[in-house]
C-alpha cells in the first residue's frame, strides 16, 4: 500500500495550501547548495548509482502498490545459507511491463516465476528489473513468486543478516538491516514510501531451535526432515528493513498489559535478568499510550527479542541487546544522571513502534520523523515516569551530541541517512516547538493529534509544518526550516546600549522569514519577546549579564553585545 499523505512531485501539483508547498520546495532545493558549500566530504559526495537505484522511487517502482509479501526461507545454520521466495502481491497503478525489486547482489536469483511463466529480469547493482512478457493493467492486482538462495554476508551497524553462535555455542541468528535495508537478506521493494498491507513470514530452521519474527505467532509445523517450519502474520502495514528474523535456542515469557500481550523471548542464561529488566514495558506503554494513544501493533502484540547487537525497532518485535541494565550498554547516556533510572533500549526502540513504525517517513532524508521524534519520546517517557524537572534535565543534557554542521534533512531520492543531529537536534527542536506553543494542554493535544492523523501512513517533514500551521494558525515554516533544512541554529543576537538604557534584538538565521518567539528574564520581570530578523529596540535597564534568555526551554544561541 502506498500511504504517503502527500505525494510529489511525480503526481503533479499538490492539492491544498499550494503556498506553503511552493515555499518548502524552494527551500529545499536552497538547502542542497548550501549543503554542498558546508558539509564534510562524506555526505558531500556526489550519489552513486547504487544510492539513487536504491533511493529513487523511480518509475518502475511507483507504478506498482504493495499489497502482501509472503516471505518463506529455510535458514540452514551450518552451510550460513539462505533459500525461499517472497510471493509479492501488488497492485499495477498504471499500465506498464517492468517493476523494480531488490536483492543484493551477492545472492542468488533462482527464478521469478508470474503463475506458471518464467519471467526475465535483468539486475543491475542492488535491484532487480523484473519484465512481464505483456502490459500489467493499471488497476489490476497481480503477484509473483521471486525465489532466491545464497549466503548473506554480515553487514552495517547491525549485522545485516548475521551467522553467530551465542555463548553456549549454539546457533544465533539475527536480522537487522536498517541501513543496508531489507535485500541484504531477502527480495524485497527495499524503499521508504510503500509498505505492504500486511505479510506472513514463514521460517523452516531445525528441530531444536526458535525463530521469533515480526506479527501474531501462528504456529509452527514440523517438516520431517529436521527441520520446523515457524509461522508469522503482520497484520499491518510494515517498513520492510523492520521485517526480522531472530533463530536461537530462545525461552519464551509472557505477561499482559490491559487487553494485550507482551512475550519475551531471550537465551536461557538471561532468564532472570529479562524478567527484571522487561517489566519496564509496562511503564513504557502507559506513558506512550498516554501521550498518544493505544499501542498502533495491538492485534500482532508487543514482544522483546534478545539479541547479539544493542537493539532496533523491528515493528511488534522489538529487539534488544542492552544487557538487561539501565542506561545505554550501562552508560550514562546524557550523562546527568536520568538516563541510569531507565532501560533507554526499551524505550527508545519501542518508541519507534509510534514514530518510524506506525507513523514513517516515507524518504530516507525524512528519517528525523523516526528518529528525532522518538528521541523526544525518550524525554516524554521520562516527564511521565520522573517528573518534569528531569525532562527538562534529559532534554537539555542532548544539546552536547549536536554539531549543527549539516541540515537533518538530506536530499531527496538518494539513499543516504541523514547526520545524526536528526536524532538529538530533531528532538530539542520538538522541545523549543512546545515552548514557542507555550500551553502544555494545547501541545499534548496536538502531539496526540499528529499521531492519530498520521499513524499507518508514511509521509514526509511538509506534511508535519503543514498539520501544525493548519493547527497553530500560523506559518512556522521558516522555523521549521531553519532547524531541519540549515545546518546552523538561530542566534539570537542582543546589543546593549547602556547610555541609552535600551537593548537591540533580532533574530541571526538563514531564513529571512524566520519568527520565533522567545522567553528572557531581566531586572525580576520575566516576559516573551517576539524577535524577527529585522532589528527592533525595547527599553532595558539590566546588564547583559543579568539579561537572561530561557535557553532551557529554546534551542537557540544567544550573542550579546
Ligand atoms: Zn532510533
Amino acid at each position: 500500500m502506498t500511504r504517503c499523505v502527500f505525494r510529489r512531485p511525480m503526481k503533479g501539483r499538490p492539492t491544498g495550501r499550494p503556498r506553503l508547498y511552493a515555499a518548502a520546495f524552494g527551500l529545499a532545493f536552497l538547502c542542497v547548495s548550501a549543503q554542498a558549500a558546508q558539509e564534510p566530504p562524506a555526505i558531500d559526495r556526489p550519489p552513486t548509482r547504487a544510492d539513487i537505484l536504491r533511493g529513487e522511487y523511480g518509475r518502475y517502482r511507483a507504478n506498482n502498490d504493495l499489497l502482501s509479501y509472503h516471505l518463506e526461507v529455510r535458514v540452514d545454520p551450518q552451510n550460513k545459507s539462505i533459500a525461499g521466495r517472497n510471493t509479492i502481491r501488488f497492485r499495477m497503478l498504471r499500465d506498464d511491463t517492468r517493476i523494480q525489486i531488490d536483492l543484493y547482489a551477492d545472492l542468488n536469483v533462482d527464478k521469478i516465476l508470474f503463475g506458471t511463466t518464467l519471467l526475465k529480469y535483468e539486475r543491475e547493482i542492488n535491484a532487480v528489473f523484473i519484465d512481464f512478457p505483456s502490459t500489467l493493467k493499471g488497476g489490476r492486482e497481480y503477484a509473483i513468486d521471486f525465489h532466491y538462495s545464497g549466503n548473506p554476508k554480515e553487514r552495517g551497524r547491525f549485522g545485516g543478516m548475521a551467522f553467530r553462535t551465542d555463548p553456549q555455542g549454539n546457533p544465533w541468528i539475527n536480522t537487522a538491516c536498517q541501513g543496508e535495508g531489507s535485500s541484504v537478506w531477502w527480495p524485497s521493494k527495499d524503499q521508504w514510501r510503500d509498505e505492504p498491507e500486511e505479510m506472513r513470514i514463514s521460517v523452516a530452521i531445525p528441530d531444536d531451535l526458535v525463530d521469533v519474527s515480526n506479527g501474531r505467532f501462528d504456529g509452527k509445523t514440523p517438516l520431517g526432515d529436521g527441520y520446523t517450519r515457524w509461522d508469522w502474520h503482520v497484520q499491518y502495514p510494515i517498513n520492510s528493513y523492520d521485517v526480522s528474523l531472530n533463530i536461537g535456542k530462545y525461552v519464551h515469557f509472557d505477561d499482559r498489559y490491559e487487553d494485550m500481550t507482551l512475550d519475551f523471548y531471550v537465551l536461557p542464561g538471561s532468564l532472570e535478568g529479562a524478567k527484571r529488566q522487561f517489566a519496564q514495558a509496562r511503564g513504557m506503554l502507559a506513558a506512550f499510550e498516554h501521550y498518544f494513544g493505544e499501542y498502533p501493533f495491538k492485534k500482532d502484540g508487543y514482544k522483546l527479542v534478545h539479541v547479539p547487537y544493542s537493539g532496533m525497532e523491528h515493528q511488534s518485535a522489538v529487539t534488544y541487546g542492552n544487557r538487561f541494565a539501565n542506561g545505554y550498554l550501562e552508560r550514562d547516556w546524557t550523562g546527568v544522571g536520568i538516563s541510569p533510572k531507565f532501560d533507554f533500549i526499551i524505550i527508545h526502540e519501542s518508541g519507534h513502534e509510534w514514530f518510524g513504525n506506525a507513523v514513517s517517513a516515507a524518504d530516507v532524508s525524512d528519517m528525523w520523523i523516526h528518529e528525532g521524534w522518538t528521541t523526544y519520546l525518550e524525554d516524554l517517557y521520562v516527564e511521565y515516569t520522573f517528573g518534569k524537572e528531569d525532562a527538562l534535565k534529559y532534554i537539555n543534557a542532548y544539546k552536547s551530541k549536536v554539531r549543527n554542521q549539516q541540515p537533518i534533512i538530506t536530499q531527496r531520492g538518494i539513499h543516504r541517512p541523514p547526520p545524526q543531529d536528526m536524532y538529538f537536534k530533531g528532538a530539542l527542536f520538538l522541545h523549543t516547538l512546545r515552548n514557542i506553543v507555550n500551553d502544555d494542554d494545547k501541545w499534548f493535544t496536538l502531539l496526540r493529534e499528529v499521531y492519530q492523523r498520521f499513524k499507518y501512513h508514511n509521509i514526509l517533514t511538509e506534511d508535519l509544518v503543514q498539520f501544525f500551521n493548519a493547527r497553530l494558525g500560523q506559518d512556522l515554516t521558516p522555523v521549521f526550516d531553519q532547524y531541519l533544512r540549515r545546518a546552523a541554529l538561530p542566534t539570537l543576537e542582543l546589543v546593549f546600549n547602556e547610555p541609552e538604557r535600551t537593548v537591540a534584538y533580532r533574530w541571526k538565521t538563514d531564513e529571512r522569514g524566520f519568527a520565533m518567539p522567545i522567553d528572557v528574564t531581566a531586572a525580576g520581570k520575566s516576559w516573551r519577546l517576539l524577535p524577527t530578523t529585522d532589528w527592533a529596540v525595547m527599553a532595558n535597564s539590566a546588564a547583559p549579564d543579568a539579561f537572561e534568555v530561557a535557553t532551557d526551554r529554546f534551542y537557540v544561541n544567544v550573542v550579546k553585545r
